[in-house]
């Protein structure tokens, strides 16, 4: 009867821990069923090593519900997850799943890796397409790309919360598009290192041998579609 008792309490202690997952790098209270620890590492292990990093242990946040999950962000309801560099923070809303998970997870590591490296010292159009690119948001399709109307200045290209939802999809694929061509000229690792607390803007010009952002880019995305 008392092993029985024992059994049905390590049972209890067991589905009390499953969802608890944590690493080196994160910590989740409450990850769904769907979420193993290897695949989280797996994704923290490929960021950390792409930008030369090891994360100090961070506090990762399911929610469940929309309502909660804005009230935690304020960032309106656009927001699939957010990464608060101020707190060590990563906090993944209802929309995030088993489907979107890697990219997701991925491209908020990157947000908190930049913080926790170079504080704000990198331009934030640079960052927002680092983490598309690095979360590997599928493909771009430049095709699509080459027939939206080129902004102004590709600079300009950060997180936008709010807007028409064609524009926010619109910011996503063409600052992973950017940053697949500084990629495809010069290392970005290296150009990270290089940057910090200097102007970005001279080491494109010199060690990726971009002289001018918005052309190069207007000619790249013509070359791909
Ligand atoms: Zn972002």
């Amino acid at each position: 009867m008392s092993a029985l008792f024992v059994f049905l309490l390590l049972l209890r202690v067991e589905f009390a821990c499953a969802h608890e997952i944590q690493t080196n790098a994160v910590h989740m209270a409450d990850a769904p069923d769907w979420l193993k620890r290897t695949r989280v590492e797996k994704i923290i292990d490929r960021i950390q090593t792409q930008l030369e990093w090891s994360i100090r242990r961070i506090e990762v946040t399911w929610y469940k519900d929309a309502t909660t999950f804005q009230k935690a962000h304020g960032l309106g309801p656009m927001a699939m997850a957010v990464a608060r560099k101020g707190d060590n923070t990563i906090h993944l809303g209802p929309l995030v799943n088993a489907q979107n998970f890697d990219q997701v997870f991925g491209h908020e590591l990157v947000h908190i890796i930049l913080g926790q490296k170079y504080k704000d010292a990198v331009p934030k159009w640079l960052e927002e397409g680092l983490a598309n690119h690095l979360g590997k948001y599928g493909k771009v399709d430049y095709a699509w790309l080459a027939r939206q109307p080129f902004p102004e200045d590709v600079r300009k290209l950060t997180h936008p919360y709010s807007g028409a939802a064609s524009r926010v999809h619109y910011h996503y694929v063409a600052s992973q598009a950017l940053l697949e061509m500084i990629a495809k000229k010069c290392d970005l690792a290296n150009l990270l290192r290089l940057s910090v607390g200097e102007g970005m803007e001279s080491y494109l010009s010199t060690y990726c041998e971009i002289k001018d952002l918005n052309a190069e880019f207007r000619a790249w995305v013509k070359k791909k579609a």
